[in-house]
């Protein structure tokens, strides 16, 4: 359906009528208003060509042989897919028990023959008219509905942050206070500690304040609230060096598992900034282990073309249900599948902020029980644009 500037507005008109004269007549009037005419002269063509395209508008004759005009309508209406479109019954018959079967029927309208043109086009007009306003209706409602899910998943998502952060910061605030209470009561019970005591709830405080520290660099880092983590500093890097270096400093750490770079030959030197390389790829390296709790291999594989370089994390994992794909880079995220698997969902969104400062992309596909690969993508060189500190 169309609106033209000067508010009228035309549609794709179907014709049904056994009576050739009646369809040339109508069908040159219509088409005189400017809209779109097709023409059928029996029911059975008629149900074909609906299905073929839906038209905005049915001017339907009712006495028609094998199936009449009540007959059509009742199927279009019990049907989902035309149940919307507006029908006109065009008919000989002229009585009220007729006009009350065609409404009956689900017609929209009812106009008698032999027909007045203007009645028809005002008629069809009015149709259209109320087809276009109900289509804008529900388009409003859908967005508006949109919008009130939007809002219902934004405020989760703030319920479900203030929990998290009460928690994460809870804890660690708590042990500070246990092991400061604990000194300062020795200190005033004038008992002794061993230096080494001393020493330990010490290094507890400090482990739990860099823990906090962390914690709030990552959500500072995620929500952007930190100007000089969006800072990116591209330099000539040896990809193959790099990714090796990387998977030495993480292996050590790992008990079951063995992280095996796959690189077809030399990787060419790249222009790429290794902070945020790394960011993304111990986020990525470290879920994979994390959600492969039973199986050992996980491959990082590195590839490239002319303009781009290409990372694949790839594990034989848990997987990722289908329905969560699509949520896994937000905020806090946590799939449906990850049991007691401890985690924050702040890694992933983080990864992302990395790649997309980097200018690249992230991907991820997945097989529930099978493994998950993650894709990054990131230019060969960043352009130089991208390279300069931001000014103060
Ligand atoms: P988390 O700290 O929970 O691991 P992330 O942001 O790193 O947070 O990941 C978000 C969610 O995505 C995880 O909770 C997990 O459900 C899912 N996920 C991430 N990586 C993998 C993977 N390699 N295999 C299966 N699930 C994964």
């Amino acid at each position: 359906m169309k609106q033209a500037s000067n508010q009228v507005i035309t549609g794709n008109i179907l014709i049904v009528d056994d009576t050739p004269a009646n369809l040339r007549l109508l069908s040159a009037m219509l088409r005189h208003e400017g809209h779109e005419v097709r023409m059928a002269i029996t029911g059975t063509a008629a149900l074909r060509t609906i299905q073929v395209e839906l038209p905005d508008l049915i001017l339907l004759d009712i006495n028609m042989p094998q199936i009449n005009g009540y007959e059509i309508c009742e199927q279009l209406k019990a049907n989902e897919q035309t149940c919307e479109i507006p029908v006109i019954f065009l008919s000989a018959f002229d009585g009220v028990i007729d006009k009350v079967k065609a409404f009956q029927a689900g017609g929209a309208d009812y106009v008698s023959k032999p027909f007045q043109v203007e009645e028809v086009l005002i008629r069809v007009r009015h149709q259209l008219e109320l087809q276009h306003m109900k289509r804008n209706l529900q388009a409003a409602e859908a967005r508006a509905l949109q919008a009130l899910d939007r809002e219902k998943e934004l405020s989760r998502l703030k319920s479900e942050f203030i929990s998290i952060l009460s928690h994460d910061f809870r804890t660690p605030l708590t042990h500070i206070r246990g092991f400061a209470d604990l000194l300062r009561y020795t200190n005033d019970q004038d008992q002794n500690l061993s230096a080494v005591t001393q020493d330990r709830y010490f290094n507890k405080i400090d482990a739990a304040i860099e823990h906090l520290l962390n914690l709030l660099d990552k959500i500072l880092f995620v929500s952007n609230h930190d100007p000089d983590a969006i800072f990116c500093q591209p330099v000539p890097t040896d990809l193959k060096l790099f990714c090796q270096n990387l998977i030495e400093t993480l292996q050590p750490s790992l008990t079951h598992h063995t992280i095996r770079l796959i690189c077809q030959s030399e990787a060419p030197e790249s222009v790429v900034d290794p902070v945020l390389l790394q960011q993304i790829l111990t986020n990525l390296l470290s879920n994979a282990v994390k959600y492969s709790p039973t199986t050992r291999e996980i491959d990082l594989v590195l590839d490239w073309q002319e303009d781009w370089i290409q990372f694949q994390v790839h594990d034989r994992g848990i997987g990722i249900p289908a329905s969560n794909l699509p949520h896994v880079f937000d905020m806090f995220y946590r799939c449906h599948n990850v049991g007691d698997i401890q985690g924050r969902g702040l890694g992933l969104a983080a990864a992302k902020k990395c790649v997309e400062i980097h200018q690249g992309e992230i991907f991820v596909d997945s097989e529930p029980g099978s493994g998950t690969t993650f894709t990054v993508r990131l230019p060969q060189s960043l352009p130089a644009a991208a390279s300069q500190p931001p000014v103060d």
